[in-house]
C-alpha cells in the first residue's frame, strides 16, 4: 500500500485520538477495583505490539509474502511516504484485539489490551519516522541510538535488527546486528 503523504500523516492524528477516545470510554467504564487490571491488560498490549512488531517485519515483510513488496519499496526509497492507512490498521487492530477479547473475557481488558496495542503501533510510527526523516537534527539519545540499530537493519549485508521501537526481541530470537557485525562486512 503506498497512501499519499496526507494518509502517511494522518497515522500521527488519528491514532491519539482513537487511543484517548478508547481509553476515556474503558477508563470511565470499569469499577475503581478494575482499574488497575485496565492499566494491566494496557501495558501487556504495548508488550504483545513489541512482539508483533518483530515478528511481521521479520516473518512478513521480509519473507515471500503480499506485503513484501511494499516494504521492499521502504528499502528501496526510505525516505518515501509508506504505510499502512490508518483506518486500515485501526479496522485489522479492533478486529484482532478489541472484538474477540471483548466477547472472550470482557470489555474492560479487551479496551485496555487494545489501547496498549494501538499506543505500541502509533509510537513505532513515530519511532520510524524520525530515525529516517531526522537525521540531521539532534535528537535525544534514544532516538539515536534506535536511527544506528535500523540503519544496521536497512545497510548491513547480514539481516537482522527487526525490531524498531526496541532491540529486544532481536536479542531474545539471536537476530540482533552488533556493531562489530557491521563494521567487520564493510571492511
Ligand atoms: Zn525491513
Ligand atoms: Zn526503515
Amino acid at each position: 500500500m503506498r497512501p499519499s503523504k496526507l494518509t502517511y500523516y494522518a497515522d500521527f492524528v488519528v491514532y491519539p485520538v482513537v487511543i484517548v477516545g478508547l481509553a476515556a470510554c474503558g477508563v470511565t467504564r470499569a469499577p475503581w477495583a478494575d482499574r488497575s487490571e485496565w492499566l494491566g491488560a494496557a501495558a501487556l498490549g504495548f508488550v504483545i505490539w513489541t512482539l508483533l512488531e518483530y515478528i511481521l517485519h521479520r516473518s512478513v515483510l521480509h519473507r515471500k509474502t503480499y506485503f513484501a513488496p511494499m516494504h521492499a519499496e521502504h528499502h528501496a526509497a526510505p525516505l518515501a511516504y509508506i504505510g499502512t492507512p490508518p483506518w486500515v490498521s485501526v479496522s485489522v487492530l479492533t478486529g484482532i484485539f478489541l472484538l474477540p477479547v471483548w466477547l472472550w473475557v470482557g470489555f474492560e481488558v479487551a479496551n485496555g489490551l487494545t489501547v496498549g496495542v494501538m499506543t505500541g503501533y502509533w509510537w513505532y510510527g513515530v519511532v520510524h519516522h524520525i530515525v529516517h526523516h531526522h537525521t540531521s537534527t539532534p535528537s535525544p539519545t534514544y532516538f539515536n541510538r534506535l536511527r544506528a540499530w535500523h540503519m544496521r537493519h536497512h545497510y548491513s549485508p547480514k539481516g537482522g535488527n527487526f525490531g524498531v521501537t526496541t532491540s529486544l526481541w532481536d536479542h531474545v530470537f539471536g537476530t540482533a546486528i552488533s556493531v562489530r557485525d557491521k563494521a567487520a562486512a564493510s571492511s
